[in-house]
């Protein structure tokens, strides 16, 4: 028999809610978690990161076994795709992690509740489950109910040849061609997925770039990469209309040719799930992005009621949800607690992955800073060679007159993870100077970030300075 009053409740089960459920545990508090999915664990697990990044492995492990391997001397005979053995190893993922935060639950002796919840005054949620209402007392609420794909106009979705990042996750068959609508983390995962798998993708973006919000560099060079490997793309190009009739989608736009293609994959954003949680009843009304405000620690306008990751402002980033989870629950217990948006990562997996951490130098030119940048190429780097994957490069950005670190962006095989070592270098305040003292091992990629650091002063060792 569960309670009917608790410390904390929280309105969606994903890396925001499920995170911040299990801290208030640990502060003592009594907690229960509502999501109306049977898995817990929201987009990211369901239908997001997690899937996706099965998908990114299996089709990359296709690719390398038909065109990787004669490199390194390894002949392999007729390579074929099992496709529903693939989305299997991907459900299984999705499934063994989902249980994993349900044991994490029970160990933590979190409520978990099946339904939809919703305010009815401050204080108060209705959760309306498969087994019928109940209404629950809480003395404090958080709102972390994610996002879902953005809609476009123009372009009607009927969930399976015209679809979302949920679709193209999916498809039980490998299309004959994809037009992917935007060129953001998605429309390059899924695209490459899709693409290694034997479909001809073409990439339409409205911008003259691809990535917006990434190194330019960096997203020239991928782009250059992408086509390298089969992938079109078609920029400036604003997607107005999309249909599909007897099975095949027509896709038309301003700045483009009207392509016909097998499947059509929106993938323009995302938009805050802030519908029907009673946000009105309590006086919380979101902003024209349908996203909720939030003050100091993430507190809404009511009183007791909390937001946070992808319904509040910010990157729609699940890292970035658990952060502020943590951050937020440890201010409702009185400890210190912040979020540093400076040195958030965000990784494309695409291959070579792309990762930048703080500012670009666009950003930084806009905003008038004086700066050094030190570029490494992975042409010069040992360990890449014997990766047999020298594409890529590394960039750091330094004030002119502090050398503190203001941003990284890497190209390159496993550049996610070498994003790690310069989160932590700038959360920690360093500057180019410190990096480059780092004894890194030999022979590794993250050796790259060191001698990008060098290169700031003109001082990198493998490689005559570029700028
Ligand atoms: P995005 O914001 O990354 O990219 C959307 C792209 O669509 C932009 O380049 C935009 O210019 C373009 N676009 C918009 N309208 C268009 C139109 N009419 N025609 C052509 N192009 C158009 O969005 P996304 O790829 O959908 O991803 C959504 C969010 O999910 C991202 O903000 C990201 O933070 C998150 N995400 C992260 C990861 C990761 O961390 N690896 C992976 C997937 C998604």
């Amino acid at each position: 028999m569960t309670r009917d009053a608790y410390d904390l409740i929280v309105i969606g089960g994903g890396p925001g809610g499920y995170v911040a459920a299990i801290r208030a545990t640990q502060l003592g508090m009594s907690v229960a978690c509502i999501d109306e999915n049977a898995q817990l664990g929201g987009t990211c697990l369901r239908v997001g990161c997690i899937p996706s990044k099965a998908l990114l492995e299996s089709s990359r492990h296709y690719d390398q076994a038909r065109h990787g391997f004669a490199p390194h001397g390894v002949l392999v005979g007729d390579v074929r795709l099992d496709l529903i053995a693939m989305h299997q190893r991907k459900s299984q993922i999705v499934k063994k992690l989902a249980g994993g935060i349900d044991g994490l639950f029970k160990q933590a002796r979190v409520t978990r509740l099946q339904g939809r919840g919703r305010l009815t005054e401050p204080g108060r949620v209705l959760v309306v489950g498969l087994d019928g209402e109940r209404s629950l007392a809480a003395k404090h609420v958080l709102i972390a109910t994610g996002s879902r794909p953005a809609p476009l106009a123009g372009v009607a979705l009927d969930g399976d040849r015209i679809g979302t990042s949920t679709e193209a996750l999916a498809y039980s068959e490998v299309p004959k061609q994809l037009v992917v609508i935007g060129a953001g983390y998605i429309g390059l995962e899924l695209g490459s997925v899709w693409s290694r798998l034997g479909a001809k993708v073409t990439v339409l973006e409205a911008l003259d770039r691809i990535l917006p919000g990434m190194d330019l560099d960096l997203a020239r060079n991928a782009q250059q990469l992408f086509e390298k490997q089969g992938i079109s793309f078609q920029l400036g190009a604003r997607v107005e209309n999309a249909t599909v009739a007897k099975g095949k989608c027509m896709v038309r736009c301003s700045g483009a040719e009207t392509l016909a293609c097998s499947r059509v994959l929106v993938a323009v954003g995302r938009r805050a799930n802030t519908e029907d949680l009673g946000l009105e009843t309590v006086g919380i009304s979101p902003d024209e992005r349908g996203e909720i405000p939030v003050g100091d620690n993430f507190a809404t306008s009511a009183p007791g009621v909390y937001a946070v990751g992808d319904c509040i402002r910010g990157p729609k980033l699940a890292h970035k949800a658990s952060h502020e989870a943590l951050a937020c629950i440890d201010a409702l217990a009185g400890r210190h607690a912040q979020v540093n948006y400076d040195t958030i990562p965000g990784v494309v997996y695409t291959h070579p992955e792309i990762a930048s951490v703080g500012r670009t130098e666009q950003q930084l030119q806009e905003e008038g800073r004086e700066y050094r940048s030190g570029v490494f190429l992975l042409q010069a780097s040992g360990r890449a060679r014997t990766l047999g994957e020298t594409d890529g490069s590394v960039k750091i950005l330094a004030d002119a007159h502090t050398d503190r670190i203001l941003g990284v962006h890497v190209l390159g095989p496993h550049a996610g993870d070498m994003i790690a070592e310069a989160t932590a270098a700038m959360e920690f305040g360093a500057s180019a100077e410190d990096l480059a003292h780092v004894c890194h091992a030999h022979p590794t990629l993250a050796e790259s970030l060191g001698e990008a650091a060098l290169a700031v002063h003109r001082r990198a060792i493998h490689l005559p300075a570029v700028r």
